[in-house]
């Protein structure tokens, strides 16, 4: 409750689509600097938290907010300002753009809502450009494909495109990070590559939320897991306490 609090809290949460209840009076904290992983059997509302949270869509019940702060429902260009990116399942690029520059589009956050006019934005100047610039190539780096930057992002690979994704929202410099599936079709070399990215990523200081069907790689870097079925929390913990939760691993680790 300290004036530096800066959790990202939802409250009672709740979103049905007609008469599906996809979230139902979901809580989840998520602190500064914390691995957070949310699983659960697919349709258990997963997705649907990432969208309500990124302000995709907007929830009928409950707040989300960041320490005593209360996020407005349904902007997701707000969202960037409060300092929470996002990757999404299926990588979004522009394929005709070179790598450099569509991980030069998450530095746009100026009310510009669409990819497509973010991306064809002109910088207010030429220094603005440089420094975007400057920033992509070193969070190229990062993410350990500088090599890549000139290369169109349409003759990438799929695994390739998910590490651009993570570049493209750290341009944000966000405070969260919330990550739909970042391992799905990742080798295990780059799922190791990834681990080590998120890592570093949360010492920063940076909060992530990571949406991943891959429980290895959960249990393995996640400080805490939410398990959720038919849009509620089957369970919460560490990984410790998740691997032997009775009903979670009846329920959905298959034990
Ligand atoms: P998960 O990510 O865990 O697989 P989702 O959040 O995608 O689950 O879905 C939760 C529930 O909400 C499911 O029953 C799904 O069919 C439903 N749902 C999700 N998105 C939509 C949508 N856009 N329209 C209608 N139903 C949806």
């Amino acid at each position: 409750k300290t004036a530096g609090d800066k959790t990202l809290k939802l409250r009672g949460v709740t979103l049905s689509f007609g008469n599906v209840r996809a979230i139902d009076n979901l809580d989840l904290d998520v602190k500064p600097g914390e691995i957070h992983g949310l699983i659960g059997p697919n349709g258990s509302g997963k997705t649907t938290t990432l969208n309500v949270i990124s302000g995709y869509y907007v929830a009928k019940g409950g707040t989300i907010g960041l320490g005593d702060r209360m996020l407005q429902p349904g902007v997701p260009t707000l969202r960037a300002h409060h300092g929470i990116a996002r990757t999404f399942q299926t990588p979004r690029v522009i394929g005709e753009a070179s790598v450099l520059q569509n991980v030069m589009i998450g530095g746009n956050i100026d009310g510009r809502a669409s990819f497509v006019e973010a991306l064809f934005a002109l910088p207010r100047n030429r220094r603005d450009e440089q420094m975007l610039t400057e920033k992509a190539r070193a969070l190229l780096g990062v993410v350990g494909l500088e090599a890549l930057a000139d290369v169109r992002a349409d003759r990438l690979q799929h695994s390739e495109l998910r590490f651009i994704e993570i570049a493209r929202a750290l341009m944000l410099e966000p405070d969260f990070l919330l990550l739909d599936e970042p391992a799905a079709g990742l080798s295990g070399d780059e799922i190791e590559r990834l681990a080590a990215l998120i890592r570093a990523i949360s010492r920063r200081g940076t909060g992530l939320l990571l949406v991943e069907h891959h429980a290895d790689l959960i249990f393995d870097i996640c400080d805490q897991v939410t398990v959720l079925n038919l849009g509620r929390i089957l369970a919460a913990g560490t990984p410790a306490e998740i691997r032997v939760h009775k009903e979670v691993v009846s329920a959905y680790l298959g034990g």
